[in-house]
């Protein structure tokens, strides 16, 4: 056995391989050792090898998925190594003493998931395939749950920001491909090959060519490629549900980058879970495939104004309509989620409870339809929807007369197919059910016959029917002309059968197994008609999604009053009364009312300054901003009492150092990493919130850091811009930077306590408060009075020689500066590159002459 193991452990590779024994999955020696650790069963040993013994543990067969589910959550991959032939056909193949034949059927990866029980119903699962083809980065990514695949490509630059989107949970990458933030697993560099990811899209797709797809680059297909192979792999040569793929245009997106998504909490909160989060604040979706495009669309917004202003139609209409909203969001609760039971029905994992969910699905889609319909102020996004809902009329009313009301999810036992469907099946489960009948009335005969009224008929997987007396009654029963053969003595009874019991017994055995027969013959057809409209029945299940989403938008901003916001084409931002949705909300649950405000951004004053004290609001309303203008572009309402927001191609959010100590690297090395991104990619178009920016360093390199910074963004990238900063000294740059204006959330100190107002006025802030915050939390009194009489002295220093920014007036302005640094500095290596004349020079000299060179190059290194 050891070695039909080792040779599949092998073939497992770097996965855990789960072996099939019987009624449990055993993994061995260091398998066993990782997977007692992460799933804290018992570590136990069998036999010996190489003189020691093995280490084994296992999981029952029966709850082997929730231990998958851990394993594949801790970062481990699983093979499974299932029994490809019962113990019978091996004894047939080898005599008795025959291995049964094991083969891997399948690897579970975080990627590659289809069980519904490990699977997250409100999140999609992404599997993500990255490859570089001269220079571009191709990317495809699909979601095997659902089939939905994308290409896309993009450059180096992009790529962090591509994959921040689309959240991968596995990704594969040719072997030596470097990418940061995502450990790739690693695949041959051939797999990822245009001409064959090409050959392998036609074939599954059934198509001579892809044009009628979409226009796909060589390096989308390379990644489709190793994507397709690595499902191949995966699978083991059995490809999952796929649909046709979709080409991801570049800039159709709002880019933002992962360090954005994550100070923007957008998908899951700084502490990580969905908790804290935006979409927790906004998600007021129904239905888990509505929930996931939510999510979708918020870490995607769109930057086209008409697909958006689309969206926002949509949304308004069931706004101002709630009788409509609410029979639209009944109908679609009732909705089970059709892409998944789509995915698992094509990927041949289906159950008969998945074709009833298609049913209900369905059907449901085809109600929503008619509601739709019924309206004749339809927007054009429901207009466009309302095909995709109806024209499963065939398949609805054959799965409806197939299908028992609630099928099971197993279908080893049948009684899934429903009466009236099939009349031989029909005529099958009657036998059965006679002779059921006939059964019980032999055991009242049988009683009557031999006087004892304990007798009973029984069953028992393997005796199957007999009849059943107490011993003390056994006697009679035992003599030869009784017309019982006696079959089982147990402690207290004895175990008979009779000629008639026999014969009805075997009624029902060869009626059951034909009836058995006949369901699975149906199941399988009705699989095939499923399969045979999937893309159909996909895009139904994206229209109910749409739907739902917009339903759900609709449904938060009525509760929390948001309005509709108007998107324009310019480059400004006018916001009136905006709030922060999860920080208000966190404010409503301990009672407090959060304090609105506004923002006006133009291109003549695009450049705000915010002081103020901390704890002050500051944070909050340079990220409501944010928020605001991505829920607009995601299609939705906005907290706010009015807003107008013209198109962002770029979001950029950074908080100071201090804020984020929890990642590894330094954190202020991190800041500056992230505020360089900015500072290279920010367009007249992008929004940028700044928040503390420098805080992560001494105070003069802080503040010359964030001054600097500051006159970068206004006078080189000229984006729309929230700075908050406790650096009085910034105030200055007013003087100098026309589009710059200066404000601060409001405090006041009353009777010696200080009072935040959250609210922001215009002007610059008039002290920093930093004692009366120390105070406020709970810094010992004379600890605070020390700190006064330090502070005092501090500022009559300041007095005497001009403070923290003295002589910066005679500072040239950064236009100025980053003119100079355009010229760049000498190349001493590059001039004497240059210098050469390659023809005039022998094989020899030019090796001499390229030594000089690295000794220089070395040299010149610090
Ligand atoms: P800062 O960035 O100025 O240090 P924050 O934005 O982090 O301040 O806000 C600190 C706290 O003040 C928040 O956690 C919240 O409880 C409260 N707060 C912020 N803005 C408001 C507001 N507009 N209305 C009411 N409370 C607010």
């Amino acid at each position: 056995m050891m070695a039909q193991y080792i040779a599949l452990k092998q073939q497992a590779g770097g996965s855990l391989l789960f072996y099939r024994m019987g009624d449990f999955f055993e993994l061995f020696f260091e398998d066993a050792k990782i997977a007692a650790g992460v799933l804290d069963i018992a570590l136990t040993s069998r036999g010996e090898h190489d003189g020691a013994p093995i280490p084994m543990c296992g999981v029952p067969v029966h709850a082997a998925e929730a231990y998958l589910a851990r394993l594949i959550r801790a970062g481990c991959q699983v093979a499974i190594a299932e029994q490809t032939e019962s113990p019978a056909e091996a004894k047939k193949r080898g005599g008795s003493k025959t291995l049964v034949a094991r083969d891997i059927v399948r690897f579970v990866t975080a990627g590659t998931l289809t069980e519904d029980a490990l699977l997250e119903p409100r999140r999609a699962n992404v599997l993500a395939a990255v490859c570089e083809v001269r220079g571009s980065i191709g990317i495809a990514a699909c979601d095997i749950s659902t089939g939905r695949m994308e290409l896309e490509e993009c450059t180096a630059d992009g790529l962090g920001a591509a994959l921040a989107r689309l959240g991968p949970s596995e990704l594969v990458a040719p072997e030596g491909f470097a990418e940061g933030a995502y450990a790739a697993v690693p695949r041959a560099a051939a797999t990822f090959d245009s001409a064959r990811g090409e050959a392998r899209l036609r074939e599954v797709h059934g198509v001579a060519t892809l044009d009628g797809f979409g226009a796909f680059s060589r390096a989308m297909l390379s990644a489709a490629g190793g994507l397709i192979e690595y499902l191949d792999h995966a699978g083991r040569g059995k490809l999952p549900f796929l649909l046709p793929p979709v080409v991801r245009e570049t800039g159709a997106h709002m880019a933002m980058d992962e360090a954005t998504r994550a100070s923007l909490e957008i998908l899951s909160s700084s502490t990580g879970g969905r908790k804290g989060s935006l979409i927790e604040a906004v998600d007021r979706c129904v239905t888990s495939a509505g929930a996931r495009l939510l999510a979708e669309d918020l870490s995607a917004p769109l930057t086209g104004l008409a697909a958006i202003r689309a969206r926002l139609e949509l949304v308004s209409w069931l706004h101002d309509d709630p009788l409509l909203r609410g029979d639209l969001r009944a109908r679609l609760r009732a909705a089970p989620d059709l892409g998944r039971a789509l995915g698992r029905v094509v990927a041949g994992r289906g159950s008969p409870r998945d074709l009833g969910q298609l049913r209900d699905g369905l059907g449901e889609a085809r109600r929503v339809q008619g509601l739709i319909a019924a309206r004749a102020d339809r927007p054009a996004l429901a207009d466009a929807l309302l095909p995709a809902l109806a024209g499963h009329g065939a398949l609805i009313d054959l799965f409806a007369r197939a299908l028992v009301p609630a099928p099971p999810t197993e279908r080893a036992q049948g009684g899934f197919i429903a009466e009236g469907y099939d009349a031989a099946l029909d005529e099958l489960r009657r036998m059965a059910g006679n002779s059921r009948r006939a059964i019980a009335a032999l055991e009242a005969k049988y009683r009557d016959e031999t006087g004892v009224a304990a007798l009973k008929i029984r069953h028992n997987g393997v005796l199957g029917y007999f009849i059943e007396v107490p011993a003390r009654h056994a006697d009679r029963m035992m003599a030869s002309d009784s017309g019982f053969t006696h079959r089982q003595t147990m402690a207290g009874a004895v175990r008979f059968n009779a000629l008639a019991l026999h014969e009805e017994a075997s009624r029902i055995a060869e009626a059951g197994g034909h009836a058995l027969a006949a369901e699975e013959a149906h199941f399988e057809d009705l699989v095939a008609s499923a399969v045979k409209a999937r893309e159909a029945i996909a895009a139904t299940a994206a229209a109910l999604a749409r739907l739902d989403v917009a339903a759900g938008q609709a449904e938060r901003a009525a509760e929390g009053g948001w309005s509709l916001p108007r998107v324009v084409d310019e480059p400004r931002l006018a916001i009136t009364g905006g709030r922060h949705p999860v920080v208000e909300a966190a404010l409503a649950a301990k009672g407090e009312r959060f304090v609105a405000n506004d923002c006006v951004l133009v291109p003549d004053d695009r450049l705000w300054l915010i002081g103020g004290p901390n704890m002050g609001g500051k944070s909050t309303f340079l990220r409501q901003n944010a928020l605001i203008v991505l829920l607009a572009q995601a299609g939705g309402f906005v907290p706010a009492q009015s807003a107008t927001v013209g198109l962002v191609d770029r979001l950029f959010s950074r908080v100071g150092a201090s804020d984020n100590l929890a990642r590894g690297r330094s954190t202020f090395m991190v800041e500056m990493v992230e505020t360089a991104a900015i500072l290279a990619q920010a367009t007249p178009r992008s929004f940028v919130i700044l928040d503390e920016v420098g805080r992560g360093t001494s105070t003069y390199d802080g503040l010359a850091l964030a001054w600097a910074v500051a006159e970068a963004v206004h006078g080189g990238n000229r984006c729309r811009c929230l700075f908050a900063t406790h650096y009085h000294e910034l105030a200055r740059l007013a003087e100098t930077c026309e589009a710059l204006s200066l404000h601060h959330v409001r405090a006041r100190e009353w009777k010696g306590d200080l009072v935040l107002l959250h609210e922001l006025a215009d002007g610059p802030a008039d002290k920093s408060y930093g004692l009366a915050v120390a105070r406020l939390a709970g810094v010992p009194a004379p600890v605070v009075k020390r700190a006064r009489a330090v502070l005092d002295k501090l500022d009559k220093g300041r007095a005497a020689t001009g403070g923290l920014a003295a002589g910066l007036d005679d500072l040239p302005l950064f236009a100025a500066i980053q003119h100079e640094a355009e010229e760049a500095p000498v190349d001493a290596l590059r001039e004497r590159l240059g210098a050469l004349d390659l023809d005039a020079l022998s094989p020899r000299e030019a090796l001499d002459v390229l030594y000089q060179l690295k000794r220089a190059a070395e040299g010149a290194a610090p």
